[in-house]
């Protein structure tokens, strides 16, 4: 079997993001298939997808402008699963707090950009994450933290008591840079395993 996966790539390098991806799917004897989503047309193909970091406002706009927003939110309505890490999340959440940032609503979740203060703008934490074994190496750059959850949605970390990872059907969304660090265990935990919610 092979996974096809989507890495949306409308700003930035997906490469470590694509290599977490390949080693999470040969640890479940799945070959995997990397593409880069930059224009419409190429979402229905895949069977899960990925939004990286990078900047929330600049991502969301190009998402609508190309018209590949909708096609994400009908990947999700499919029950398809979504990695959305940092900006990723703040672009797939319901409230942003910030009205230069045309979200998704894809989790619902309330997010604060940046929430992590300027001291702290990167940093690395040994994180706790439900359904992993081992804390989990988390790289935080410019990170926002979840200010509120929904009812459906499961906090599956806290980093400095605020939800840091959580996840609502086949949605998991991180504040951290799951890719940074070589560990493909997120990435595993939003393709490969079942929510439980
Ligand atoms: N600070 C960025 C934003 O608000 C997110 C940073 C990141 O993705 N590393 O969009």
């Amino acid at each position: 079997m092979t996974l096809t996966a989507g890495v949306v790539a409308v700003q930035g390098d997906v490469s470590e993001h694509a290599r977490a991806i390949e080693r999470a799917a040969a640890a479940h004897g799945q070959d995997s298939e990397v593409r880069q989503i930059r224009e419409a047309g190429l979402v229905a193909d895949c069977d899960a997808l990925l939004m990286p970091g990078g900047e929330s406002t600049t991502i969301s706009r190009l998402l609508r402008r190309e018209g590949i927003a909708p096609e994400i939110q009908r990947h999700v309505e499919a029950g398809k699963p979504v990695l959305a890490t940092c900006a990723g999340l703040i672009v797939a959440c319901t409230d942003p707090q910030d009205d230069r940032v045309d979200q998704l609503g894809l989790v619902d979740v309330t997010v604060e950009r940046n929430a992590f203060g300027r001291q702290r703008d990167s940093f690395e934490a040994p994180l706790d994450v439900r359904g992993l074994d081992e804390p989990f190496p988390a790289v935080f750059i410019r990170a926002p933290a979840v200010s509120e959850v929904g009812p459906d949605v499961e906090v599956l970390a806290e980093w400095d008591g605020r939800p840091v990872a959580v996840r609502q059907g086949p949605v998991l969304g991180t504040a951290f840079h799951p890719e940074l660090t070589g560990d493909p265990r997120i990435h595993d935990l939003a393709f490969f395993e079942q929510a439980t919610v």
